[in-house]
């Protein structure tokens, strides 16, 4: 397996230094996507150059949110989501993401996209990483996957396993983790963040609010 390069993975690793030491899951969860990222960054020059078509992701492009029925998203994800909704994001698109929870249905678009942005793309869930597209973007409507196949990024699966294995203590997983990864006793895990339902977030939003107003 082709190794994740020190000085890449420091490049693409986002710190929380205060966070971190307050939440112990966080270290592990920033260095799973640092890994992931990295792997991704690697594999899109690789394609590129094998495909000769230059990446068709770009910011502001986001049809792929409000397309895509299935957006895997694993506990570990989950918390880091809240964590960062509760304390890192600012008004007034707080109140927006509120809204957005407050009334989310499961045939909607991801409730965490806001004026064309996901605005918790630094924790967004790994699924959402490795969705990358090459040539045209993704067409209003359009599954890439189904319609392009060969136009969509492959992940490459040791890379995956290597990031999931770093945050396998989440899960209380302490021994044997090789093979709990390898019988993708990972996935048993995983949810559709389109399924979910989000007043839990809203609250603890609102906790935090009302806690910081009273200090
Ligand atoms: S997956 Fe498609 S819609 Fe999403 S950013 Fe890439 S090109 Fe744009
Ligand atoms: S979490 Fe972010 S990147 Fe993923 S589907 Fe939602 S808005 Fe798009």
């Amino acid at each position: 397996m082709q190794k994740i390069g020190k000085s890449e993975f420091n490049r693409r690793r986002v710190n929380f230094e205060s966070d971190e030491s307050r939440f112990p899951w966080l270290s592990m969860l920033l260095d799973s996507y640092a890994i992931i990222d990295t792997a991704i960054e690697s594999a899109i020059e690789l394609q590129y150059r094998s495909k000769q078509k230059g990446l068709a992701c770009q910011n502001g492009c986001c049809h792929c949110c409000k397309t895509h029925k299935d957006i895997p998203v694993y506990p570990h994800e989950l918390v880091g989501i809240y964590f960062y909704v509760t304390e890192k994001i600012k008004m007034p698109v707080r109140e927006t993401l509120k809204w957005q929870l407050q009334f989310f249905k499961q045939t909607d678009f991801c409730p965490f996209l806001i004026s064309s942005s996901c605005v918790i793309h630094i924790l967004r869930p790994t699924a959402c990483r490795q969705f990358n597209v090459f040539g045209t973007p993704c067409a209003e409507g359009e599954d890439p996957f189904f319609t392009r196949r060969d136009d969509v990024l492959t992940p490459n699966v040791n890379h995956t396993n290597q990031a999931f294995l770093t945050v396998l203590d989440f899960y209380e997983i302490k021994d044997d983790k090789k093979n709990f990864i390898q019988n993708n006793k990972i996935h048993t895990h995983v949810k559709n963040l389109r399924e979910l339902k989000w007043l839990q977030l809203i609250k603890a939003m609102n906790d935090y609010d009302l806690k910081a107003a009273s200090l």
